[in-house]
């Protein structure tokens, strides 16, 4: 039993959307077709693969069953390969489905798709490749669902039973995301509202997976569906361009009663017109007057967090000088950032008549 990773076929991210996958499996039918590649078994086993996985990808529901399928194995891949303990068996794929009420037998590959395929979904939904689908697909009176192998509400395999293995808890996976903050942001703390999709119990059966003794459509009985929530977020002021945030419990439900995993937020402040973020210093360039340069001065200068102060600049300041202003970089949580002025001379153009006289009488001195 091999884990088919569906959206490595179609070479699209995990978070693609509909149409990416659609254009994702447009552009390899294309390349794949059995009529442009007469006679290559490989690309007919590609091109069975490609539909395979836009089957699932391309619709809503079998794609959120997967993706939960998928968060599940991975996990159980994180603990070793086997999660039941004890032995060096593999995982029997069967007993994880049905874990989450899921899945059912392998029907031998009747639908011309992979037993991982024929698992998770059993017969359910028509085939792409015609025929060989037996005499349990269709006219099924539970509908999509084989009441003869995938989603049987009704047969053994209960999550409920009594198999101690079914019972272990284990800790939801981690989600990632990212968002991006303003430099004032950065200097005074902010919040987001972040929306992330996870698996959440189906809103049509409550999460029991099945409706007046009906297997739920709308879950495929599993009683999960992938759900948008919204979360807030405070970032902290003084947070480091790039730095990962843990949000905890706001990651996928654990199973089986364990901790829901944590949801990694990255933070990236956003270029700024006038500050550059390094590190926890920051960097600016300010105009000033040729006449402060030369006799010095006093300058407004706007601050990164929004406040107005009085720079004071020193007689005799020559063009590119930098100027620290210690403590008024990035508020990290320890230590203050500084922040750097580089003093760009700007020439007192255009000149006038009487200036352009002094000046050049200055010159010829
Ligand atoms: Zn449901």
């Amino acid at each position: 039993m091999e884990y088919q990773d569906y959206y490595k076929v179609l070479g699209v991210a995990r978070d693609a959307s509909a149409k990416e996958i659609k254009s994702a499996y447009r552009k390899l039918t294309k390349k794949f077709h059995p009529d442009v590649n007469k006679g290559d078994a490989n690309a007919e086993a590609k091109y069975r693969q490609i539909n395979e996985a836009y089957e699932v990808l391309g619709d809503p529901e079998k794609r959120a069953k997967y993706d939960q399928f998928g968060s599940q194995w991975e996990q159980y891949q994180k603990m070793g390969g086997n999660p039941f303990g004890g032995g060096a068996q593999s995982i029997n794929l069967e007993d994880l489905l049905r874990q989450f009420g899921g899945g059912g037998q392998s029907t031998g590959g009747r639908s011309g798709r992979s037993s991982f395929f024929d698992i998770l979904f059993g017969n359910m939904g028509g085939s792409h490749f015609g025929g060989g689908s037996g005499s349990f697909s269709g006219g099924s009176p539970f509908g999509n669902a084989n009441p003869f192998g995938g989603g049987n509400p009704f047969g053994g395999g209960s999550p409920f039973g009594g198999d101690p293995r079914q019972s272990m808890a284990s800790k939801g996976k981690d989600l990632e995301c990212s968002t991006s903050i303003s430099v004032a942001e950065a200097y005074k703390g902010t919040t987001r509202t972040i929306t992330i999709e996870r698996v959440s119990d189906c809103p049509v059966c409550g999460g029991r997976g099945s409706k007046q003794s009906a297997p739920c459509g709308s879950c495929f009985g599993s009683g999960k569906v992938r759900l948008p929530r919204k979360i807030d977020v405070r970032i902290p002021a003084g947070i480091n361009s790039g730095k990962k945030m843990r949000v905890r419990g706001e990651g996928e439900p654990g199973l089986n009663g364990g901790e829901n995993g944590d949801m990694f937020l990255t933070v990236n402040i956003a270029d700024d017109s006038r500050f550059t973020i390094k590190g926890k210093n920051v960097e600016c360039e300010l105009w000033i007057s040729l006449y402060d340069a030369l006799f010095g001065g006093s300058v407004d200068f706007v601050t990164p967090s929004g406040s107005t102060i009085a720079l004071k600049i020193k007689e005799g300041t020559q063009n590119g000088t930098r100027m620290k202003l210690a403590g008024l970089g990035l508020p990290d949580a320890k230590e203050k950032g500084d922040l750097y002025v580089r003093l760009m001379v700007k020439l007192p153009l255009p000149l006038s008549e009487e200036d352009a006289k002094a000046f050049k009488a200055l010159a010829k001195r």
